[in-house]
């Protein structure tokens, strides 16, 4: 056995999720000349020639990631490929191959896994990415899926987290805080299972959340449509934690303040009722609920004319000087600091 003698143990939590990441990489450098991106954006991009390619990577653990007590596994082979396609999108690039690592403990028949890949599939042939390769192993407890998500973009056209500028217009697309309040609609029919099995409830009005936290889309189709308006966005993220962390993101490595209005966020109206009945605050919901993969990106003021009146976009706020902060402005006019309240494994 390995003797520990450093009696400094210091909890993960203290530091966060990024606050980790940021110390276990602050002593690496980029030294290859291919690598272009390293650590800190939603992908990595490397240098061939002309061409580069974008690489993302994602781990989703059961108990931590997803339940299968009510996740469909196809389902799930579907969303683990999608999530990271995303980050492939919020590059401005397109998805071309995938990988898939998969560990699984011995309550896992085969069939189990064949619908798992039947999801797998499926997104495979939406986004029309190859499946190229992966890991199969064995886990004591539970299943672990690692999906690698590879890209590419012509040289000059990524997009990074960095790049606002004050007074650069904040775009998101779609809707937020649907993903949230399905898995509390998920969430709320287990425990009623639990204490009645028998129970057979209609779910049908929670259609649309459910889809959403079930199986949601990677926005593929904003970053062709940004491309056929000519529309290059400043900076661009996708939204996996929550709007509120996701901005703070562009604000941090943009170096720029950014002031939110509450009341241009877009919410469907199932999103509303949902709050209501969940008595959940729907701006909370929306702010650090997560798992939208909706984009959220910067553009120029120049731009505005070209994705005006588009019902993919909506314009919830814009950037200011680094020293003015970032700011949520309330429906009642208060000036707010935007706080990081998203979803964090590690707490
Ligand atoms: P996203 O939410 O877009 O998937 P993450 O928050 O998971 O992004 O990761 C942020 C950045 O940190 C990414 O560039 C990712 O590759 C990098 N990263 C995350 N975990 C590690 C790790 N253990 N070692 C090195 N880099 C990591
Ligand atoms: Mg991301």
């Amino acid at each position: 056995m390995l003797e520990d003698k450093s009696p400094k143990k210091t909890e993960l939590s203290s530091l966060g999720e990024f606050g980790l990441i940021e110390h276990l990489t602050r002593n690496f450098s980029l030294e290859q000349s291919t690598s272009v991106k390293g650590v800190g954006d939603d992908a990595a991009i490397l240098q061939f020639g002309d061409r580069q390619s974008v690489i993302s990577t994602d781990l989703l653990i059961e108990g931590i990631h997803f339940d299968l007590s009510y996740v469909p596994l196809k389902h799930l082979g579907y969303k683990a490929v999608v999530v990271n396609l995303s980050d492939i999108y919020a590059m401005n690039a397109m998805a071309t191959q995938i990988t898939v690592s998969v560990a699984v403990s011995n309550r896992f028949p085969l069939e189990a896994l064949e619908e798992l890949y039947e999801g797998i599939a499926s997104a495979c042939a939406i986004y029309n990415v190859d499946l190229v390769g992966g890991d199969t192993s064995s886990s004591t407890k539970g299943m672990l899926i690692s999906v690698t998500a590879i890209g590419e973009v012509e040289k000059g056209n990524a997009v990074y987290r960095k790049g606002a500028k004050a007074n650069d217009l904040l775009v998101v697309t779609g809707d937020l805080g649907a993903a949230y309040l399905g898995l509390q609609v998920l969430e709320r029919e287990k425990e009623v299972y639990k204490v009645n099995p028998k129970n057979q409830p209609d779910l049908s009005m929670y259609s649309y959340l459910l889809e959403r936290q079930l199986k949601p889309e990677a926005r593929k189709d904003i970053i062709e449509l940004l491309q056929k308006l000519e529309v290059r966005p400043t900076s661009m993220i996708d939204i996996s934690d929550g709007l509120s962390s996701e901005i703070l993101h562009l604000c941090k490595q943009s170096e720029v303040g950014c002031n939110l209005f509450e009341e241009k966020i877009p919410l469907d109206p199932t999103v509303i009722a949902g709050c209501e009945e969940f008595n959940l605050d729907s701006s909370l919901v929306a702010l650090s609920g997560g798992e939208d993969y909706e984009l959220l990106f910067t553009i120029g003021q120049d731009d505005y004319e070209k994705i005006k009146g588009n019902p993919n976009f909506t314009v919830i706020g814009h950037m200011t000087e680094a020293k003015e902060g970032a700011h949520l402005i309330t429906r009642a006019n208060t000036k707010l600091k935007l706080e990081a309240q998203g979803w964090n494994a590690l707490n």
